[in-house]
């Protein structure tokens, strides 16, 4: 079984005390990924280093030569999507279609991030007897820390924009999708990014964590993961460092009395299922208005039964296993929970996963008449669990989807686009979807929480605006 490595100082390494970690298919745990280090604060001290002494190479290097650099890093991944997609659904554990997509939709994010690298500007400003303007420079080391359920498209939407400004960066991917990280450096590398201006750094979070996010160097953190993690960075990174914390979701689907019922079974399932649950997007809880609960819910329950559970490699799998054992028993602990609260499941999906041994299969289940206090209608549950509710009005289904501490993404299914405007209005989430499902968001479009989902300082990927975070801004009088 291969044994993978640190990158610091333009050098592959192992951990400098020399431990490792293994990771595993959860789909099948006989099928070993690899040995990965088990980095911890000497690691991310060396990082930090030589990060910050490498960095300004690629930083002056031209806003152009890093355009073609992130282009060319497109190009790579586009080339190689097929194989990656495979090591990606063998460590992740989604289904191959589902990581084909991740990793093109990562060589799109690399190309939207190229052209910023040219467009990222200043302003001037009318003042008499001095031209004033503003210019952009990079922050310095930015820290990307990511979650393992997007293991590819979250980290290059936080470490293209990094590097098109020209900062330098330390990447720690999460411990459950290492591989896939470690061949999104080597793309980098492989187009040229300079060797000094990036560090991956490979272990648990719980292990090196502090050692990064507390270091002076590190001038930037984006993060996405869970709450109490995003909490534990805030208090850890002190007053003078940026910060972007984008974590959990509890998201609401509302239907109301006049949509069509198939519909809107179709838009819950698609949320609920899709990527295991595992997207903090998901569809978490379907509130259902008026007289409509009984045909939504049949729609919803004959969507879970033709979900196809197993190894995600193969191609008519449409649901892959939950990515780690934790997972596993979280998700079934959720679920037991709900049984032990007197809960009704319309839907219990078989949790076999097709035979597959040693798998960490859950199938989607259909709990119906949630209350609201119910610990299933409030926590984020990250399996395909799916919880509906039933309110009398649309006041009262928005104060349901409203309950929750999460404020990540909610939708509405309608045809009433007034009452569309409304909900845009009045619910407490940060992407709002009529007639669509809360998963799935445009490339460029502002993403972001409110609420425990995040900590509202920059959105991710809003075109220019985003770049506002990886540079710092300076006003220049010049006067003659
Ligand atoms: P997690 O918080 O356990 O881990 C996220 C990352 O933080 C990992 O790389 C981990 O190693 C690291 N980490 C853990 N402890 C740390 C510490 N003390 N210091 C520094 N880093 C530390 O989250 P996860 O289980 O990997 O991901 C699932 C969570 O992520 C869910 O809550 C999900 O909703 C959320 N998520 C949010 C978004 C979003 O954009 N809002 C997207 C995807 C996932």
């Amino acid at each position: 079984m291969t044994a993978h490595q640190n990158f610091i100082a333009g050098a592959w390494i192992p951990a400098a005390q020399g431990a490792t970690f293994e990771r595993r298919n959860p789909a099948d745990q006989s099928d070993r990924i690899g040995v990965f280090p088990a980095s911890a604060a000497e690691d991310a001290a060396r990082a930090v280093t030589a990060v910050e002494a490498g960095r300004q190479e690629w930083a002056t290097a031209g806003a152009e030569a890093r355009m073609r650099v992130l282009e060319r890093a497109a190009d790579i991944i586009e080339e190689r999507a097929g194989d990656l997609a495979v090591e990606l659904t063998r460590e992740e554990g989604k289904t191959i279609a589902s990581a084909t997509t991740e990793w093109r939709r990562s060589a799109a994010n690399l190309r939207l991030y190229a052209g910023e690298a040219v467009r990222t500007r200043g302003e001037t400003f009318p003042v008499d007897g001095s031209l004033v303007h503003t210019r952009r420079e990079p922050v310095g080391v930015v820290l990307a820390i990511t979650p393992w359920n997007f293991p590819i498209s979250i980290p290059s939407r936080k470490i293209s924009p990094a590097l098109a400004v020209g900062n330098g960066v330390i990447f720690k991917p999460s411990e459950v999708a290492p591989l896939t990280g470690q061949r999104f450096v080597e793309i980098l590398l492989e187009a040229g990014v300079p060797a000094g201006a990036i560090a991956l750094l490979q272990g648990r979070g719980a292990d090196l964590g502090e050692a990064l996010v507390t270091s002076p160097e590190v001038k930037a953190i984006t993060f996405t993961g869970s709450y109490p993690t995003g909490c534990l960075i805030h208090r850890l990174a002190g007053p003078d460092k940026r910060l972007q914390l984008e974590m959990g979701g509890k998201n609401p689907c509302i239907v109301l009395g006049d949509a069509d019922p198939v519909r809107a079974g179709e838009i819950i399932a698609r949320g609920a299922f899709a990527l295991t649950g595992q997207a903090c997007t998901a569809t978490s809880r379907a509130i259902v208005v008026g007289d409509l609960y009984d045909e939504v819910v049949g729609e919803v329950v004959k969507q879970a039964a033709a979900v196809r559970l197993g190894n995600g490699l193969d191609p008519d799998v449409t649901m892959g296993p939950l990515a780690t054992k934790t997972q596993h028993e979280k998700v079934l602990g959720m679920v037991d929970i709900g049984k032990g609260e007197g809960l009704t499941l319309a839907f219990d999906g078989d949790d076999t996963g097709g035979g597959e041994p040693g798998g960490f299969f859950v199938g989607p289940k259909v709990f119906v008449d949630v209350p609201d206090d119910s610990l299933l209608a409030q926590e984020e549950i990250f399996g395909p669990v799916v919880c509906l509710q039933r309110a009398e009005s649309y006041e009262a289904a928005v104060e349901t989807a409203n309950s929750v501490e999460y404020g990540l993404a909610a939708s509405i299914v309608t045809k009433d686009f007034a009452r569309a405007l409304d909900f845009a209005k009045d619910i407490e989430a940060g992407i709002v979807k009529v007639n669509s499902a809360t998963g799935g968001v445009a490339l460029s479009a502002p993403f972001g929480g409110i609420k425990h989902s995040s900590n509202q300082t920059y959105k991710e990927q809003a075109g220019h605006g985003v770049m506002d975070f990886y540079t710092t801004v300076k006003t220049v009088y010049l006067a003659s």
